[in-house]
This record gives C-alpha cells, sequence and structure tokens, in this order.
C-alpha cells in the first residue's frame, strides 16, 4: 500500500502501524507534527472496510489536530489513532493493554485521548499500560463536553458582535440542532442567558426536556437549518451545508459544536459569498481539547476555563484576518493555524 504518495499523506512525521496478534489488536497511531509539543488526539475505533481507509482516516484526522490545537494556542501537535475494529464486539482489557504499550513506545510524543467509539473506561485500562493518556475522568478533566459547550457559547456572543452588532444574547434566536452532550449544554446557557430557542433531534426524550426545561420550540430534524434565527447552531452531525440544504440556510450565523460542517470547502466560499458568517468548526468546537490539555501535570480547572473563554478572541483574530486577506473565514483560520505551527518550526531552526 502506497504511503508517502496517499492524498492524505501531508509530510506527516511518524506513522506507526501496531500489532498485537494475542488481543487481536491492529492500530494505526499517525503523528503528523510536534513542532508545537507532544501530538495529542483521540483514538478511534471504527471497523474500517479497508486498511487503507483506516490509514486515510488516521492521516486526516492527525493533521485536523495539529490545525485545531495550533489555533486554540495549546502547547500541542496533532496525533491520531485508530484501531481496526467493531467497538460493539471487539473490546477487550487485552486489546486496550496492547494499544497503551504501543502507545507508551513513543514515549510522549503521542498522547491519547477519547473518540468515536472509546469511553473513559477504555481509557483507564490503557493508562494502566501508559501515562500519556488525556480525559481520564478520576483525577483529571472528565468529561470535555461542557467546555465544549462554553467554548460555542463563546463563540456565538462574538459572532452576532461581528455580523449583526449585537451584544445581549436576550431575544436573540438560536436553532440547535441535536441536544446531546454539547448542544444540551449549550442550549441551557443561552436559555439561561435568555435567548429564545428552536431545537430538533431524533432522540425525542432530549426533545421534550429541552421544550419542558428551557421552553425551546420543537422542529423536526429535516427543518432545523432552514428556520429564520439569528444563529444556527449545528451539534450534532457532519456535512450539514450541503448542496441540499445551503439554498435554504436563513441564519445570518452559523456556529456550534459539530465536527466537519461543511460538506466540502466549496460550500464555505458560498457562505461567505452570501454574507453567512461561518465559525470555522475546528476553531468553536476546542474548548474539550483545551479542556483536556490542562490535565497534565495538575489540572487547573480555572486556568482551563479562561482558555475556553479565549475561543471569542481567536474567533474575532479569525474574522479581522479574514477581512483583510478578503477571503472565507475558514481559510483565515487554516492561514493563522499555519503561521503558528510554521514560526515555531522557524524559531527551531
Ligand atoms: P452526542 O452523541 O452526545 O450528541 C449528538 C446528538 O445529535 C444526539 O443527541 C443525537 O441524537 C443527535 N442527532 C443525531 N442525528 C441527528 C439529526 N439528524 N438531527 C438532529 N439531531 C441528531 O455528541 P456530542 O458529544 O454532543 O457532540 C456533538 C457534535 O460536536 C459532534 O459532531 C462531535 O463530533 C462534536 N464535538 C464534540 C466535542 C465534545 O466535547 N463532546 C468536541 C468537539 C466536537
Amino acid at each position: 500500500m502506497p504511503v508517502f504518495s496517499m492524498k492524505d499523506f501531508d509530510d506527516h512525521q511518524q506513522i506507526v502501524f501496531c500489532r498485537d496478534a494475542a488481543s487481536g489488536l491492529k492500530a494505526i497511531i499517525a503523528i503528523h507534527n510536534t513542532v508545537r509539543g507532544p501530538a495529542l488526539g483521540g483514538c478511534r475505533m471504527w471497523p474500517y472496510d479497508t486498511e487503507e481507509d483506516a490509514l486515510a482516516d488516521a492521516l486526516r484526522l492527525s493533521r485536523g489536530m495539529t490545525y485545531k490545537s495550533a489555533l486554540a494556542g495549546l502547547a500541542c501537535g496533532g496525533g491520531k489513532a485508530v484501531i481496526i475494529g467493531d467497538p460493539a464486539r471487539d473490546k477487550s482489557e487485552a486489546l486496550w493493554l496492547a494499544y497503551g504499550r504501543f502507545v507508551d513506545t513513543l514515549g510522549g510524543r503521542y498522547v491519547t485521548a477519547e473518540d468515536v467509539g472509546t469511553r473513559p473506561a477504555d481509557l483507564e485500562i490503557v493508562r494502566r499500560a501508559t501515562r500519556h493518556v488525556a480525559g481520564i475522568a478520576e483525577g483529571g478533566a472528565g468529561d470535555p463536553s461542557p467546555a465544549t459547550a462554553l467554548g460555542v457559547f463563546t463563540g456565538i456572543q462574538t459572532c452576532i458582535a461581528e455580523r449583526l452588532g449585537r451584544v445581549r444574547m436576550k431575544g436573540l434566536k438560536v436553532a440547535v440542532q441535536g441536544l446531546g452532550n454539547v448542544g444540551y449544554a449549550l442550549a441551557e446557557r443561552l436559555h439561561e442567558a435568555g435567548a429564545a430557542l428552536i431545537v430538533s433531534d431524533i432522540n425525542e426524550v432530549a426533545v421534550k426536556k429541552a421544550v419542558r426545561e428551557l421552553g425551546a420550540t420543537a422542529v423536526p430534524p429535516e427543518a432545523i437549518h432552514a428556520q429564520h434565527v439569528d444563529v444556527f447552531a449545528p451539534c450534532a452531525l457532519g456535512a450539514v451545508v450541503n448542496d441540499a440544504t445551503i439554498g435554504e440556510i436563513r441564519a445570518p450565523v452559523i456556529a456550534g459544536s459539530a465536527n466537519n460542517q461543511l460538506a466540502e470547502p466549496r460550500h464555505g466560499r458560498l457562505l461567505w459569498k452570501r454574507n453567512v458568517l461561518y465559525a470555522p468548526d475546528y476553531a468553536i468546537n476546542a474548548g474539550g481539547i483545551i479542556w483536556v490539555s490542562h490535565e497534565a501535570p495538575k489540572f487547573d480547572a480555572e486556568a482551563a476555563t479562561a482558555h475556553v473563554l479565549g475561543i471569542g478572541d481567536t474567533l474575532s483574530e479569525i474574522f479581522t484576518r479574514a477581512r483583510k486577506d478578503g477571503v472565507a473565514p475558514e481559510v483565515a483560520a487554516d492561514r493563522i493555524a499555519e503561521d503558528r505551527f510554521k514560526a515555531r518550526r522557524d524559531e527551531a531552526a
């Protein structure tokens, strides 16, 4: 299988293929860049159809982590691990210990964390084999979702000031798509601040709770993106801005936690041309990774919270750069991130 010539290969510094026959472990750890510090990124467990799919995912996700950490001002680089397997069937203590031993061989160049298919309980086992684990419930930062929600809330404040010239949240209309760990916590904050909520989720229990406790108006999942609101906050799925939805989006601001909100880069350019302010997802949803990054050597909730609140300033910087360069915000965000890890590389030279 070619590696250096793969589409998703972006001068990754190191790629480790891990096999432990006894436990059935097949994993790939991709370290994209450690210029700013150890490569931090979650471990995804997924029943990939092919090994190429698994490698491509590890390459793409680890690169994304370099950008995300640089933009969030973390002293971390970008890495990601993938385990080829079905999280519902293939997990075992032996598998996590074997994975942990491989992480440990990297001596801290890669710090692992939770991702799709992995749970804090899995990481507790991994930690028995290596100390290079972030996001542990006990003695650590714990669930990062409330911090992600706080970051999105702060980001929304910056976006409405930028696009609507508005400071007050009271009376702001926000459509929240997805009332999971992040979406519900965001909805609670918005409600407390006096915003009016329109919500959707495929989970009716969550919707009923939001209607009952937060006075939200429920709409069907297929209608949430098209609401007449000030802010559309996608907090569920990726690719919500796509060919089918983009013409129906009426909100002047899109700001939410979901990863990969743009189906393709061209959708970001289209939003920009239509004067819809899009908060680049990897900038506004960085609260969780910021939170977890404050875990070592001793978790400091106050410093972590202050850092999460800095997401507002990061977005301001992005919007300023976008205006200066005459580009869409997500293009400006990439440029700022690249400047940061390139600057460090130059300093090191
Ligand atoms: P979650 O699984 O707790 O919540 C997702 C919610 O979306 C669920 O309630 C689910 O029922 C709902 N949903 C699924 N399909 C839907 C649809 N078609 N319409 C409406 N609702 C739908 O996940 P989460 O941790 O809250 O994360 C939400 C998003 O934010 C994800 O894209 C995730 O990758 C991203 N994110 C999360 C964090 C974090 O700290 N948890 C950090 C960064 C990014």
